[in-house]
């Protein structure tokens, strides 16, 4: 227990600080700007923001909700997106969690680290890219593509580790196959889906595959489910028309994590349900 506890804290606090990245990557790469460089500065003033006042959620709250220089007002949005980094991050490191360093063979141990990384990775891209989506409807591929390599050396590596080269397959059939359907609903309904999808696609096939059928099946299919309920809801309330235009991609994102959460049990209970499990 106290080795889940400092898992979780950790991996809180590092989440903080990535949710903190996060919002200059969501500011700046949609206008190709790098992330790195200039310092981060106050929109209003520009003065540039001091690393005191850089400390997520906290500064916010300390200097309640004002830039230091100009008084300006800053976005709430700046630590939410702290705060659900952070919190994001420790329920993927309790999901990922290696049991012990004792308890567990040090090459099992190594590939549940691993694991958690690809994991942890994936997690902070899902709330950029989420975000991103949600701002100017775009998927950047500065953003997706990278995925594919880094999935591809970590799980590959993982499974390098315990021998469990099924995984590695499975990864491959879930990128293939959710690459391939979302790039045909991409070619046959282009008003629907944009080709930012069908890449994001690719890479959430690769990581649910690795995971398991459960993840990849649940996954894949909640982004429909809820994409679909939400935009029904939204026709119903009379909000949008039918050609409204809601991004896709925060849907598959958040369906991709149902399915790494709930997919296996619920892949075992429809098993079970068929009798085969
Ligand atoms: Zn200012």
């Amino acid at each position: 227990m106290p080795w889940a506890l400092a898992v979780a804290v950790l991996g809180g606090g590092f989440g903080l600080l990535i949710g903190s990245f996060l919002n200059v990557v969501v500011y700046r790469v949609p206008n190709g700007m790098s992330v790195v460089s200039p310092p981060s500065a106050c929109p209003g003033c520009h003065s540039e923001i001091k690393a005191y006042d850089n400390v997520p959620v906290l500064s916010w709250l300390a200097l309640r909700g004002k830039c230091r220089s100009c008084h300006e007002p800053i976005s709430a949005r700046y630590p939410l997106v702290e705060a659900t980094t952070g919190v994001f991050f420790v329920v993927v490191a309790i999901r990922f969690l290696p049991h012990g360093l004792l308890s567990e063979a040090p090459a099992n141990f190594g590939a549940s680290l691993l694991a958690l990384v690809a994991f942890l990775y994936l997690a902070a891209i899902s709330v950029a890219l989420g975000l991103i989506d949600l701002d100017v409807h775009r998927l950047p591929r500065a953003i997706v593509l990278p995925a594919y390599a880094v999935g591809a050396v970590l799980l590959g590596a993982s499974s390098a580790l315990t021998g469990d080269w099924t995984a590695l397959l499975r990864a491959a059939i879930g990128m293939g196959s959710l690459g391939l359907f979302y790039a045909l609903a991409w070619f046959f309904y282009p008003a629907g889906m944009g080709f930012g999808d069908v890449t994001l696609a690719g890479v959430l096939g690769l990581f649910l595959g690795w995971l398991g059928w459960g993840p990849l099946a649940v996954g894949a299919f909640s982004a429909f489910l809820f994409g679909g309920v939400f935009s029904i809801a939204l026709i119903a309330l009379k909000r949008i028309g039918r050609k409204g235009g809601i991004p896709f991609g925060p849907w598959m994102l958040v369906g991709a994590w149902v399915g790494v959460f709930v997919g296996p049990a619920v892949w075992h209970g429809y098993l079970s349900l068929l009798g085969v499990a």
